[in-house]
């Protein structure tokens, strides 16, 4: 028998979805199938339009996020068919804070004259957000946002969306399906980036578009998997195998960096080196403020010796950097400010590590 998705934790989703069908002799790992093209007169006949590896990934995604998933080659990739769904000329409202790959790739498209912005000062302020969507062919929502953590209410944006006919994509990388799923709430597209938290080792890029089970979902996924295959936007097999095996402890690793996150974002509170903390009580990643500037913040980043200075989140080792290193990085996040995703490391390890690089600030 299969497990019905329907009736089960996401825990346990996430173990048995995407799998092959209980038979005699089946194999229980997900297959890593390596091939460019198929023996003709099967229901897919070449790689660049279907992989069995891609279809396992996006089964158990999907069931995760409650919708039909479809993987693209990297987060930007997924952004990218996501944007695609824009009529050329068509007006988009996002967050001016946004994920600096999203700004920057609906700058570019902006820039071309292929659509135009309408940027969200701040995603928190729900009336204004909502008056800003006269004329809107697309509303794009990141909560909580990157790297500020701001978060916006999901429920209210997306029905006042819905209720004029935008379509509404949610980023929903950040607080993932076990936080939040925007598409229970309303939502045409979710996308993620399953680089971070889903396959959470730090070894792979990876996207996914999710849709609804509805007519207007299956009728976006259609054109999503139009735009994957004629731009060439798919994942790695490898890629996706790697990323379904991480996924298989994703609950389980979330649920502990989420766990380190709530301590250590209590005890940075009253940390004499520390300004600010942005922790929105959920997740695994917190920003702070730290005195001395830019410099006191490279320092910090610099002088950790578990914490890992790099760019990225999600992972299972903890990461720390200063988005404003970043070039795109929006101006109204504060040059001091470093980003900390937490890993599953032990927290009085992590606590003792970042405490001592604090105390040098
Ligand atoms: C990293 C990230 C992306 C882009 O994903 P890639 O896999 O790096 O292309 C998109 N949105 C958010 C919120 C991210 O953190």
């Amino acid at each position: 028998m299969e497990p019905d998705s329907a009736d089960l934790s996401p825990a346990t989703v996430a173990v048995h979805l995407g799998r092959e069908p209980r038979e005699p002799g089946a194999q229980v790992g997900a297959p890593l199938v390596l091939t460019s093209t198929y023996i003709a007169d099967g229901p897919v006949n070449y790689a660049r339009v279907g992989n069995p590896t891609w279809s396992a990934f996006e089964e158990a995604v999907g069931a995760l996020e409650g919708g039909d998933a479809l993987s693209f080659g990297s987060g930007l990739a997924a952004v990218a068919a996501a944007l695609s769904l824009v009529p050329v000329g068509g007006l988009v409202v996002a967050p001016s804070e946004g994920y600096n790959g999203t700004v920057a790739a609906l700058s570019d498209q902006a820039q071309a004259g292929r659509l135009r912005m309408r940027w969200l000062p701040d995603v928190t302020d729900t009336e204004a957000v909502i008056a800003a969507l006269d004329g809107a062919d697309l509303l794009w929502l990141e909560s909580p946002t990157n790297p500020l953590l701001e978060v916006a209410d999901l429920a209210a944006l997306l029905a006042a969306a819905s209720a004029r006919g935008i379509l509404t994509v949610v980023d929903n990388t950040f607080a993932t399906p076990l936080r939040q799923r925007p598409l229970e709430l309303g939502a045409d597209l979710v996308v993620v980036s399953a680089t971070k938290h889903l396959a959470g080792h730090s070894d792979v890029l990876l996207g996914v578009c999710v849709t609804p089970d509805s007519e207007r979902g299956r009728a976006l996924s259609e054109r999503l998997l139009r735009h994957r295959t004629i731009n060439g936007a798919i994942p790695g097999p490898m890629e996706t195998w790697l990323a379904l095996r991480g996924l298989r402890t994703f609950p389980l690793r979330f649920e502990r960096a989420e766990a380190n996150a709530a301590a250590l974002a209590e005890r940075l509170r009253t940390h004499p080196a520390v300004e600010v903390v942005r922790y929105p009580g959920l997740g695994s990643i917190i920003a702070i403020d730290v005195v001395g500037g830019a410099q006191g913040a490279e320092r910090v980043a610099g002088t950790t010796q578990l914490w890992v200075h790099s760019t990225s989140l999600g992972g299972v080792e903890s990461q720390i950097e200063r988005r404003r290193r970043q070039p795109g990085e929006p101006l109204r996040v504060p040059e001091n400010l470093l980003r900390l995703s937490v890993g599953i490391e032990d927290v009085e390890d992590l606590w003792r590590d970042l405490s001592a690089a604090l105390d040098g600030a």
